[in-house]
């Protein structure tokens, strides 16, 4: 963990938990893709950009989940560098409170609140084009999160931050989507990346969670989480909506927002595909079609 690869001439990334991408610009200066989980990873990070002589200019911040902007509140007031993101994603980041508050519903608890879910608070600015090389593409990425985005390089480097993820992340967290027609959509662009819109192929593709690789978008794409997570999760619902509350571990305490936000997920889907409806009976919650 926390070792720099080499992904493209002039782009790196850092492996962590998420990963980080590190692009080398003019003059010795850097600007990041995502910063890490927290204050330690803004830690390690500037240890490694130092150690190379080089000074941070930017953060793009892909999405504002806490692993992705966990770093930013370390990093901006050493470095000085200027934050951004796209969308909403932008006020998320400024005013971490929402992440929990939006899955939770509510003023969330104070174990919604730790690192996992709540990052530090930090200066963000909306993502305008003038804000970008040039040279680089924003690639929005919505589903995972509501104005996700991808980067990609002049060098052939492609971030593709979370709309893929790996085994091992699936069967840690199960699924995670905010949008499900929005997450198929962005797979679909995401398959294309090598034959579709997105031309030339990309040297190399760095999902966030999934090991970096050049064919990993074609890979992940076909087996990745809103497939799978939607088929199996929209079955249950159709037979039982309650069911993604009762297969998470008992004091998995994240557990309960996350599957909150997901089932909402689904029964959007599932009101737009299939007209299930929310209503109030005896003061019970029910679907029904
Ligand atoms: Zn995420």
């Amino acid at each position: 963990m926390f070792e720099m690869v080499q992904a493209a001439s002039r782009s790196f990334y850092i492996q962590s938990p998420a990963k980080i991408g590190v692009m080398l610009g003019e003059d010795n200066e850097v600007s990041l893709l995502d910063s890490g989980s927290d204050k330690d990873a803004g830690r390690k990070v500037k240890k490694i950009l130092d150690a190379q002589g080089w000074k941070l200019k930017a953060i793009f911040n892909t999405h504002a989940h806490a692993d992705h902007i966990g770093g930013n509140r370390c990093l901006q007031p050493q470095t000085g560098c200027c934050i951004y993101s796209s969308g909403i994603e932008c006020a998320f980041a400024r005013d971490p409170l929402w992440e929990p508050a939006f899955l939770y519903g509510g003023n969330p608890p104070r174990y919604l609140r730790r690192k996992f879910l709540m990052a530090q608070e930090s200066e963000v600015q909306p993502l305008e084009p003038e804000a970008l090389s040039p040279d680089w593409k924003c690639i929005p990425l919505p589903g995972h999160a509501f104005d996700m985005a991808g980067f990609r390089t002049p060098d052939g480097a492609v971030c593709l931050a979370d709309c893929l993820a790996s085994e091992a992340t699936l069967a840690k967290h199960q699924v995670a989507f905010l949008d499900v027609e929005d997450c198929l959509a962005t797979l679909d662009k995401v398959k294309g990346l090598q034959a579709g819109d997105l031309r030339p192929r990309p040297r190399r593709c760095l999902p966030g969670h999934r090991a970096a690789g050049r064919a990993q978008h074609r890979q992940g794409a076909r087996d990745s989480l809103p497939h799978r997570g939607h088929l199996r999760i929209s079955s249950q619902l159709r037979a039982d909506p309650e069911a993604p509350l009762r297969r998470l571990r008992p004091c998995h305490d994240l557990g309960v927002a996350r599957a909150r936000g997901q089932q909402g997920a689904i029964l959007i889907l599932l009101g737009l595909r299939t007209r299930t409806k929310a209503e109030l009976r005896d003061n019970m919650l029910c679907w029904h079609r």
